[in-house]
């Protein structure tokens, strides 16, 4: 791979809670920045629990990094003049790429569902109030949503998104290169032609990760779940073993013409930063 191709990629962070966290994704985002990322983007918390901190974060991105920063945004329990309220505060503060979102539903939680059912509707929200001053992401599952009726109707939704004016799609993780492959030929005999970039979920820590895909659905094949686990207590075997698997996966990914990567850091740069070195994506190294 060399960096003449113009490879979209990007890197996710969730917004920090603490001081010390703030300072930690300080410097993991400027240890990025010699990916010179598409964008970075930053997760919602369900429900809008992160809304605030979602914002300042991206603030600080967007003005700082030289790069662009790009919310998360879910529109599960919220309402349209909220939506909008954030949508106009985005535009005041010149971002102008957005992940659009359904969400989940804190667990336990009783509240309004609100008055956007699905991503499409937000999607079509977004257009209608803001036109095309945003550059809109979406979510895409190449092992299917947890809550799909079916494979068949996954993919109509996912369309119906892409008709409602999405332009780019990022996929849940997933360990098994030939489920993307598949999405991406299922889109294409849809006549879905937004890039679909595969999203990418270095190997941190085995229980954190089963936790992770046994709530989102993503799966960690037989023989993988097995290996993590006999790494037990080294978690520095484990790391390079998953460094490993990762990069021969996004090698794949790529060789199969995937547009880009998108890393889902977990606000930790080293993981990221050992993949793309193993990929040759690092600039000026
Ligand atoms: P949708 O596209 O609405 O799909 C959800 C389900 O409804 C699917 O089963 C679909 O088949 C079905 N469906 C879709 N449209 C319709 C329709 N019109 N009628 C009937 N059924 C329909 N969650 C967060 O809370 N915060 C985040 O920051 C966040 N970031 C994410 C980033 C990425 C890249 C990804 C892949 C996921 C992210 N998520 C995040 C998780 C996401 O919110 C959940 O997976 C959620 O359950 C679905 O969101 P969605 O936008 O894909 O929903």
């Amino acid at each position: 791979m060399t960096t003449e191709q113009t490879l979209a990629i990007s890197c996710e962070f969730f917004p920090p809670r603490t001081d010390k966290g703030v300072l930690k994704l300080h410097q993991t985002r400027e240890q990025l920045q010699i990916l010179h990322p598409t964008f970075f983007s930053v997760t919602f918390g369900a429900g809008g629990s992160t809304q605030e901190k979602t914002f300042e974060t991206v603030k600080e991105i967007q003005k700082h990094s030289g790069f662009d920063a790009a919310p998360h945004l879910s529109c599960i329990g919220s309402t349209r003049e909220n939506i909008l309220k954030l949508l106009q505060d985005y535009q005041a503060h010149g971002i102008h790429r957005i992940v659009a979102l359904r969400g989940d539903k804190p667990s336990g939680w009783a509240g309004h569902l609100g008055e956007f059912r699905h991503a499409n509707e937000l999607v079509e929200f977004i257009r209608t109030e803001t036109g095309k001053h945003f550059f809109i992401e979406v979510a895409a599952y190449p092992e299917f949503h947890p809550e799909a009726h079916s494979t068949k109707a996954d993919l109509d939704f996912f369309k119906q998104k892409v008709q409602a004016g999405a332009d780019s799609a990022i996929t849940q993780y997933f360990y098994n290169a030939d489920a993307y492959f598949r999405l991406v030929d299922n889109c294409v005999e849809r006549d879905i032609d937004i890039p679909i970039v595969p999203g990418i979920m270095p190997i941190s820590n085995y229980e954190q990760l089963a936790r992770f895909s046994d709530t989102c659905g993503a799966e960690i094949p037989r023989w993988l779940r097995r290996r993590l686990k006999d790494f037990e207590d080294d978690k520095e075997g484990l790391q390079a073993f998953g460094v490993d698997v990762v990069t021969k996966l996004c090698e794949r990914l790529l060789e199969g013409g995937a547009p880009g990567l998108h890393f889902y850091t977990l606000n930790q740069a080293k993981l990221t930063l050992e993949i793309a070195t193993h990929l040759g994506l690092i600039v000026n190294a």
